[in-house]
């Protein structure tokens, strides 16, 4: 069954999140750990995650992924942007304890200057000084767009991340559409070849959750503007091969296209009916 679902607003706590996906037909979704321009986080009450974890499993969700704030930059070249991206991420990992096991997906920076290499270095530094033994959460690197400065245009440089890393099982991967369309990986008319390169570069293993999103712009554009599922330059027909992909068909989907609530759930329901067409066929 295809695992789906799309981010949504925190700001009314856990069990909101899990009702208001249940009611948009998700099994899933993401959430901004906290202001998505990264300001502090609301406390946690015990109580509400106590019965949101109840609700996930009686509805039987896929694993739900916390995105870390935009503003975080693990290679900035100012250091007091290191610290906050520092603090920020290990403050993070500590609330996430209360969703033991959990994923926590964050961009991995823009070396504004620095070059990739020192970039690299830099994000592994941070993860070094913060994943210990007893963190849970596996944190994903996000593939990105390579607009301005950003480290993880390719998979190289996510892989060099991921060599650097000690505690390296507790890293993986989350491949958005948009980000790598626009990055230059054709998932359009090769997605076996570039899931091959995938697999030989960084491996398939380390992948944990997919952005679903439409590009508003060709292929190796680097601009990073989502569109909506089938009004882009990757189109519906795309989309349905990478729900339906054999080493991709069991993660979570998550939407970010630019939708209100409505708009999500027809998403939702389109990517469903799609799937359940080509799985129908395939018996
Ligand atoms: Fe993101
Ligand atoms: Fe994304
Ligand atoms: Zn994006």
């Amino acid at each position: 069954m295809l695992h789906i679902g799309c981010h949504l607003s925190s700001s009314k706590g856990f069990l909101a999140m899990g009702r208001e996906a249940v009611k948009l037909g998700a099994d899933t979704f993401q959430y901004f750990t906290r202001n998505p321009r990264g300001s502090r986080a609301k406390a946690i009450d015990p109580q509400d995650v106590a019965q949101y974890r109840e609700f996930l499993q009686e509805h039987h969700f896929a694993p739900v992924v916390a995105h870390a704030p935009y503003t975080l930059n693990a290679c900035s070249a100012d250091p007091r942007v290191r610290e906050f991206a520092w603090q920020t991420m290990a403050d993070d990992l500590r609330r996430m304890e209360y969703t033991p096991g959990g994923l926590y997906n964050f961009h991995p920076g823009s070396h504004v200057g620095q070059g990739p290499q020192e970039g690299v270095r830099l994000i592994a530094e941070l993860l070094n000084g913060i994943l210990t033994p007893e963190t849970t959460a596996t944190v994903l690197l996000e593939t990105m767009a390579g607009k301005g400065s950003e480290v993880g245009r390719t998979f190289e440089e996510l892989r060099a991340i991921l060599d650097r890393v000690e505690l390296s099982e507790k890293m993986g991967v989350c491949l958005d559409t948009c980000h790598v369309f626009d990055a230059g990986y054709d998932i359009v008319n090769h997605l076996d070849e570039v899931l091959a390169e995938f697999d030989q570069v960084i491996g398939l293993s380390r992948l944990k959750a997919i952005h679903l999103n439409d590009s508003m712009n060709p292929l190796g554009s680097r601009k990073d503007r989502h569109q909506k599922i089938g009004e882009g330059y990757i189109g519906l027909e795309a989309f349905v091969r990478i729900i339906n992909h054999p080493a991709l068909n069991s993660l979570p989907f998550i939407l970010e296209t630019p939708n209100d609530a409505a708009g999500y759930a027809r998403e939702i329901q389109l990517l469903r009916a799609a799937d359940s067409i080509r799985s129908q066929s395939a018996r």
